[in-house]
């Protein structure tokens, strides 16, 4: 008994020391506006009272603080429970690790950072507690019966034989030690080792899930792609403004956006002009669309197609991915930008296929490029032009037709799929924090040549508990049925039935080197 405890102990700690690891390599950050105006990105611990922080759309807010700039709607839920979000604006004050939806903030810290990012780690170490895992708790119920049924079995073969030692050989053998630990010594062991690849797991039972997947649904930008494009030409719709100043407006708007366009956009800017970015009011973010705002009176929106009327549509259409600026509602210029394949994603998805995993590419970008980047990768189902509502209700559809999907993103618009996908996974360093916040499993290095070993390793852990938790039930069995007829006595009993653990828990333990 000693030696299965001491076991399974070892594969609990060893998989709470990966995932400090994992957490100490990956900390929370926060972008500091420093005196002369210009971003750098520190730790979130490193936060020191009146510092002045931006946060994007979709970002954790790194520390408590006042918003000095800027509304939007904050997500409370991980402080107060309170799903529904919350309307913030200068004055107001917002509270570390609740989740900034639509609008992009200033904050001045009213506090020094040094905690919160720790409870984050003490609440994922919480939760990866085997006895706070549910399959785990569902394993205990059915122990639960069995050791009803052992003592039915025990006083039955009294009633009959009046033989007080052999009724107390089956109560030894019957209790269902090596089934209550087979589940949460492979989960755990799985855990770990994915751990160690950079692969964050938050729940036990998505892997369980993972193991029966069909379908799964890909991001375009930032998951499938790179997510850093370049910009290859600037245009102009309209005599009254240069190149120059179309780019300068769009930096200065995607200035306040997260998502990969908006960075690529705003760092071509910097490296080629110097003019200090305009001045942006009312920002928010259409999601899956663009994004909008006020630059002095006037109106400014941009993004894809979505935001024109139909008549310019087909004169900018290409396989580039089109940024649109709008000025009053008039197209007054656009951005084109070129993304690339991740280079290790055509054999993921050949991968993925021979595990008989569909992929299907779900992607906000227009017809021409998703078929593009969907026929590069080798993806025979695509969908394009989707908002974030387009891709949850295809999910759910799958769901409806008894198909379990696992859906991978990246951005703030992901986050609702995620949510309702059986198993959410997301990028851990480009993903924006709702979508992290919003998957069960996380890539940490955005490394996607991981997904097969993923897949592979949900499969082999559910047949490891299978196999385990059959192994246990037929040796129990066996062990009552000669306890009953008198071929073993308690002391072999107790025996047997140890030994049937130890091997139950090496067997799962084994998971932890899989590869
Ligand atoms: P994907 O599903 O390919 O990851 P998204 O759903 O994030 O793409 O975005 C869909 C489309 O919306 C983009 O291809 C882009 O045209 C437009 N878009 C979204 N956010 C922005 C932004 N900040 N600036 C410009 N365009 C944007
Ligand atoms: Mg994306």
């Amino acid at each position: 008994m000693t030696i299965g405890g001491f076991l399974e102990e070892y594969t609990v700690s060893k998989t709470q020391n990966e995932i400090k690891n994992l957490i100490n390599i990956t900390p929370t950050t926060a972008t500091l506006i420093k005196d002369n105006n210009t971003e750098k990105k520190i730790n979130a611990k490193d936060i020191k009272t009146n510092d002045i922080i931006k946060v994007l759309p979709g970002e954790i807010i790194p520390g408590d603080g006042i918003i000095i700039d800027g509304n939007s709607s904050i997500n409370q839920a991980a402080l107060t429970g309170e799903s529904l979000p919350v309307d913030k604006s200068t004055g107001d004050e917002v509270f570390s690790g609740t989740i900034n939806l639509y609008g992009s903030i200033i904050i001045k810290a009213t506090k020094n950072g040094e905690k919160s990012s720790v409870n984050q780690l003490i609440k994922l170490i919480e939760s990866s507690k085997p006895e706070n895992a549910k399959i785990v708790k569902a394993a205990d119920k059915w122990a639960t019966w069995i050791v009803a049924v052992a003592f039915v079995c025990s006083i039955g073969t009294w009633i009959v034989t009046h033989e007080i030692l052999r009724s107390v050989t089956v109560l030894v053998v019957f209790c269902p030690c090596a089934l209550v630990l087979a589940t949460p010594t492979a989960i755990m062991a799985a855990i770990g080792n994915l751990s160690k690849k950079g692969i964050l797991v938050k729940d036990g039972e998505s892997l369980e899930e993972l193991a029966k997947v069909n379908d799964l649904i890909l991001d375009k930008t930032g998951t499938l792609t790179c997510g850093e494009p370049e910009v290859s030409e600037i245009i102009s719709c309209n005599d009254k403004y240069s190149k120059k100043e179309i780019i300068h407006i769009l930096a200065s708007l995607e200035n306040k956006s997260e998502h990969p366009l908006a960075k690529s956009i705003v760092k071509y800017y910097k490296n080629h002009e110097n003019k200090t970015l305009k001045e942006v009011n009312d920002f928010e973010i259409i999601p899956g669309t663009g994004v909008k705002g006020k630059i002095r009176n006037d109106e400014l929106i941009a993004g894809n197609r979505k935001i024109l009327n139909k008549t310019y549509e087909t004169e900018l259409d290409d396989e580039t991915t089109a940024v649109y600026l709008c000025k009053n509602n008039q197209l007054i210029g656009a951005v084109l930008l070129s993304d690339f394949l991740r280079n290790n994603a055509v054999e993921v998805i050949l991968n993925l296929k021979a595990m008989n995993v569909t992929p299907i590419l779900m992607s906000g970008d227009n017809k021409n490029t998703t078929r593009n980047i969907a026929a590069k990768a080798g993806i025979d189902n695509y969908k394009y032009d989707c908002l974030p509502e387009d891709k949850s209700n295809y999910i759910k559809e799958l769901q409806l037709n008894d198909k379990k999907v696992a859906m991978i993103g990246d951005g703030l618009n992901d986050a609702p799929s995620l949510k309702k996908a059986n198993v959410g996974i997301s990028m851990g360093s480009i993903g924006s924090d709702i979508s992290i916040e919003a998957s069960n499993i996380t890539l940490i290095h955005d490394n996607i040549s991981d997904l097969p070993h993923l897949f592979k390793l949900s499969r082999k852990t559910l047949k490891t508990i299978n196999v385990g938790i059959v192994f246990a039930l037929i040796l129990n069995l066996i062990a009552t049925i000669l306890a009953m007829f008198d071929l073993l006595n308690p002391i072999e009993g107790a025996f047997v039935h140890n030994i049937g653990s130890v091997i139950v828990i090496i067997y799962a333990s084994s998971l932890l080197k899989y590869k």
